[in-house]
């Protein structure tokens, strides 16, 4: 032995700086990873399925800060993305995913989050993950709200008297948007099941029980709201 001392400086010389390296690649990650971390669910259904009903109870009651895109849009001012809504269109993805990565930047991740609307396509729902992972966070769970269509449409017709949207009033725009969900989001259904987040819950029951069921399956503490 005692060849190859130079060798053997050398390769401390490398070891040293590959640690110096890894520990200042830490010290960046370990800044962007926020102190604790709420879940973060994912909404997914048709139309009329009950999303956010659903997302209203979890913030009442569990404490989530709430994110819906469709809100988003119609308190804008952009007239092309509410002329898009108007026609029960889907708002393109990169615009979409925008708006998203804008409004991420300024939630507090330790309440949790409900992402009511979004993803709504294949694109959004990778780059969800990689905008999440970017940001030190990661998915818990998306929850399906399982509705057969002619319940959805039934509800549908009773929240356009309530809530006077223009897109829950014409039938031509409705069957719009379920194609949108038929084409676009559906897919989006087995990209979660195949990364095990997928949480088919059935809706088109009572909003409590459907409350009840989510969160059950989420393991969060149910609790009831008298003043509801
Ligand atoms: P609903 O699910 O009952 O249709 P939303 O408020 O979630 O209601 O969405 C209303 C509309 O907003 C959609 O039809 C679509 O035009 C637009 N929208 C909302 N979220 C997205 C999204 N993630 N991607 C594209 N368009 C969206």
């Amino acid at each position: 032995m005692g060849e190859s001392p130079i060798l053997f400086l050398e390769l401390d010389k490398y070891i040293m700086e590959q640690i110096k390296d890894f520990s200042s690649f830490l010290n960046e990650r370990v800044i962007q990873i926020p102190d604790k971390q709420g879940k973060i669910i994912v909404l997914l259904g048709p139309p009329g399925a009950g999303k956010g009903t659903l997302a209203k109870k979890l913030v009442k009651r569990n404490g989530f800060q709430h994110i819906s895109t469709g809100d988003m849009i119609r308190n804008s001012d952009d007239k092309e993305l509410k002329d898009l809504i108007a026609k029960g269109k889907l708002v393109p993805d990169k615009i979409m995913i925008n708006l998203l990565k804008a409004k991420l930047g300024s939630v507090d991740f330790e309440k949790g989050i409900i992402l009511d609307g979004f993803p709504r396509t294949l694109d959004q729902a990778r780059k969800l993950d990689s905008i999440l992972g970017k940001m030190g966070v990661g998915l818990s769970s998306a929850v399906y709200l399982n509705i057969n269509s002619d319940t959805a449409k039934e509800r549908l017709a009773k929240r356009a008297e309530e809530e006077d949207r223009e897109d829950d009033k014409d039938e031509e725009i409705i069957k719009q948007r379920f194609k949108e969900f038929k084409e676009k989001t559906v897919p989006i259904i087995d990209f979660y099941k195949s990364s095990r987040k997928l949480k088919d819950i059935k809706s088109g029951v009572p909003h409590e029980e459907v409350y009840q069921r989510v969160v059950n399956s989420l393991g969060l503490v149910s609790k009831k709201d008298e003043e509801e």
